[in-house]
């Protein structure tokens, strides 16, 4: 296999990286401390100064604005901004409006791509994504409570959701619902798009998770649809298709984080080594010197090139094949990559001592915030159930 970085991309990503660097990282110390406020007025002008230098939404097509960026491609840039909380966000290319960009440009009608998509990519409004109820277990979707009936020309929405992230201040939320309730089970929900400020879209509360409420687009809502009444024209995608559209979504989405998580792993790894060389433990020498600091520096470097690598070959495995030819290194790459993350996350904090126990940096805040990427997009074990299953077809 050919490890060669392109030129372009090797441009890109260093400008992306000085970009975190001299503009983003000293802006942490805003978010950490939760002055949403000023932060998000300070999102707004690092977002332009993006589209300035036509870094905007890499992952978005030309003709939408964004940068037209393939996905081994955009892995790369993913990794790069991975090393702050905002970076992808300032960059115009986060989750959930990435994914929902996705579909909308795959499935939406004309009419849905002028009024949801353009201003989506264009980073005017945000959406959410709403799919998991607080009732039934989000890791078989199968079951699912929430209905969409049809009412003259309208779908009327039923049900509750939680988990619909950065859904206080979007403007839409794409929501799963049952339409089709005696068709096989894999064909009964449908995606449809909800406006949020349509009666009956009712949000509860921003959820608080791990110690964090959130705002805005850093926030998790839980939502209530009481005879929530859209228009049928808002079908997202061909009706009962919900589950093979979210199949679309998902894929390219865990390519997405798991290098998001590789960039965490960088900072993570940049700090603990920081650290180690400069911190005293006695007299003339660091913790560096010590041979338990260097053991864990040594592992989460191999831990995180092997799963670096992984998560690239499952990439490009999924772009010169298919989703369906990478499915297993799929879920290998989601838990694999998660469970490097939260090592190499856990030596950094404990090289920190106390400090890393505060939010003088951002570990505690990786810490606390990236021990989700063990549930969502597929719990560790349902991933490893599947990727079990895939490899044993070979035995029997
Ligand atoms: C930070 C965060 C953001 C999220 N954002 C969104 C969002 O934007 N939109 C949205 O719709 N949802 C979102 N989710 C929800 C997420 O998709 C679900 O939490 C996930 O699918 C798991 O579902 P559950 O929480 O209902 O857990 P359950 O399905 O109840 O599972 C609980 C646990 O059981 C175990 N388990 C599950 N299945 C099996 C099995 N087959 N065999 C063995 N063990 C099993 C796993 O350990 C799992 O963690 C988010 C979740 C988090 C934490």
């Amino acid at each position: 296999m050919d490890f060669t970085v392109s030129e372009k991309m090797q441009t890109v990503v260093g400008m992306i990286d000085e970009f975190v660097d001299k503009e983003l990282i000293p802006l942490e110390p805003v978010f950490l401390r939760g002055d949403m406020a000023t932060l998000e007025k300070e999102i707004k002008n690092k977002q332009r100064l993006v589209k300035q230098m036509e870094l905007w939404a890499p992952n978005h097509p030309v003709e939408y604005g964004g940068m037209g960026l393939d996905l081994m491609e955009h892995a790369l840039v993913s990794e790069a901004l991975g090393r702050t909380p905002l970076g992808h966000y300032v960059f115009g290319c986060q989750a959930p409006d990435a994914g929902n960009a996705e579909i909308l440009h795959l499935h939406g009608t004309p009419e849905q791509k002028a009024r949801y998509l353009k201003p989506l990519i264009q980073g005017d409004i945000r959406s959410c994504f709403s799919m998991t109820e607080v009732e039934l277990p989000g890791s078989n979707p199968l079951m699912m409570e929430t209905t969409a009936v049809k009412d003259g020309d309208d779908y009327v929405i039923n049900g509750q959701k939680w988990y619909t992230t950065a859904s206080d201040g979007a403007e839409f939320a794409i929501v799963m619902a049952v339409t089709n309730p005696d068709a096989p089970p894999y064909l009964q929900a449908s995606m449809i798009i909800v406006p949020t400020d349509t009666p009956g879209f009712n949000q509860v509360r921003c959820i608080p998770v791990m110690g964090e409420t959130g705002t805005g687009y850093f926030s998790h809502g839980e939502i209530l649809y009481q005879s929530c009444r859209v228009p049928q024209k808002n079908l997202l995608g061909p009706e009962g298709h919900g589950f093979v559209i979210a199949q679309e979504r998902l894929g390219p989405g865990r390519i997405h984080h798991c290098m998001r998580w590789i960039g965490i792993c960088n900072r993570a790894m940049d700090l603990m080594c920081r650290r180690a060389a400069s911190r005293p433990i006695a007299p003339g020498r660091t913790l560096s010197t010590k041979q338990i600091v260097q053991a864990w520096i040594a592992e989460s470097a191999a831990e995180i090139q092997a799963a670096r690598l992984s998560v690239l070959h499952a990439a490009w495995k999924m772009e010169v094949e298919s989703h369906k030819a990478a499915r297993k290194e799929i879920s290998l790459i989601k838990f694999l990559t998660a469970k490097a993350m939260m090592n190499v996350i856990d030596r950094a904090l404990q090289v920190h001592g106390g400090l890393g126990m505060t939010d003088d940096t951002i570990l505690a805040f990786c810490y606390r915030h990236e021990r989700a990427a063990r549930i969502y997009d597929g719990a560790d074990e349902v991933h490893k159930i599947s990727a079990a299953k895939q490899i044993l077809k070979g035995y029997v």
